[in-house]
């Protein structure tokens, strides 16, 4: 039965399991993968964070003193939207050469796509340093599962990482971090009509937001990224019109570049904020990078040369990913983003995935499998 698994199948199958999130339900989608896996020969491990909660392990091989190639996919989906869809988003309807549904794309087409060729390799992978799958749940809220995987310890080794996101097959070397602050003033309130009395919370949440508007990174500039960005996304404060505001807090969306550390960054704010400002961490994911001329990177770009028929130039995701949670227990292995998903279409209304790229992941994910286990 496991030989004659098909891709597209499998991405249909798992797109008609309800997954948004929130509130996620990933188990059952994260049972049939495991199902899959297990008749194939892969010990699986079913890791949950809260009910109906479930990340997926999946290991094969490891018998080396080489670490595993780990695939990594989310199996969550983010909501449907406001607007109304034209396709049913979990009957996993075709049309000219798409397959539609939440999800097709941002990226259960990714997960079934390693998954099949995860199980066509196993015979193969015995005494090999093998494969080791991370699916998570709970991706689309910031990382949830990967950050359970990594703080439970239970992530054990990798030596490179393939995360099945959507790029249509293109390989990404990397993409920015993501720093979430949240800045926090304190004040005294009083009568609106007696302000002496008081000391506005406002004023100096005002104070912070324009030195946040006139903060200067001082990293130098990435070759592929660019520059580190940081965005006031929010503000809130006071009660009512006629009281002095006793509390202010802004939210602050940073997205950083491999040339940031996030650690002394949070110093430097802190400092040029002053003492009148608190901050809070909300979300703290560093940017994934590998140099193209790795060797292992420089051989994916070999098989996809191959594959796609002209040869790739090195690109960034726009998105952030799991990698930048996994990638701390695995002591920062070289990255590749690398799916059958198409980006633009991730988080859409209608949202599809093109039906032959899915068998052009298998066939790469297949090449990298062999290059890394059996070459
Ligand atoms: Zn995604």
């Amino acid at each position: 039965m496991t030989a004659k698994l098909d891709s597209v199948q499998l991405t249909r199958d798992i797109l008609r399991l309800n997954t948004i999130n929130p509130p996620g339900d990933e188990e059952a989608c994260a049972r049939q993968l495991g199902g899959i896996l297990e008749a194939a020969g892969f010990r699986i491990r079913y890791h949950s964070f809260g009910p109906t909660r479930v990340n997926l392990l999946a290991d094969i091989g490891t018998q080396s003193s080489k670490a595993p190639l780990c695939f990594t996919g989310h199996i969550d989906v983010v909501p449907l939207g406001a607007a109304p869809w034209k396709k049913d988003p979990f009957a996993g309807e075709t049309d000219a050469g798409k397959l539609f549904g939440r999800g097709s794309s941002d990226m259960k087409s990714g997960v079934a796509a390693f998954t099949v060729a995860a199980v066509r390799m196993a015979p193969y992978l015995a005494n090999t340093a093998g494969l080791t799958l991370v699916i998570t749940a709970g991706e689309e809220t910031g990382c949830e599962g990967a950050f359970h995987l990594q703080k439970d310890g239970v992530l054990g080794r990798a030596g490179a990482v393939v995360v099945a996101e959507p790029t249509s097959n293109y390989p990404f070397v990397g993409h920015k971090g993501a720093f979430w602050l949240r800045a926090k003033t304190k004040g005294v309130t009083a009568h609106g009509s007696m302000p002496e009395k008081g000391d506005n919370a406002i004023y100096k949440a005002a104070r912070a937001v324009e030195k946040l508007e006139a903060f200067r990174f001082s990293n130098p500039p990435h070759g592929l990224m660019g520059q580190a960005t940081l965005n006031v996304g929010t503000i809130q404060g006071g009660l009512n019109i006629n009281s002095v505001p006793d509390q202010a807090t802004i939210g602050i969306d940073i997205r950083t570049v491999p040339t940031v550390n996030h650690a002394e960054l949070l110093k430097t704010l802190t400092q040029q904020l002053g003492s009148e400002v608190e901050l809070e961490t909300l979300m703290d994911l560093e940017s994934v990078y590998t140099d193209p001329r790795e060797p292992w990177m420089h051989s994916v770009f070999e098989v996809m040369t191959s594959i796609l028929g002209s040869r790739p130039t090195a690109r960034v995701a726009t998105y952030f990913t799991d990698a930048a949670a996994l990638n701390r227990a695995y002591s920062d292995p070289p990255t590749v983003i690398l799916g059958p998903g198409e980006p633009q279409m991730a988080h859409q209304t209608d949202e599809y995935c093109v039906i032959e790229r899915i068998d052009q992941a298998v066939a790469a994910y297949e090449a990298l499998i062999r290059g890394w286990c059996l070459d």
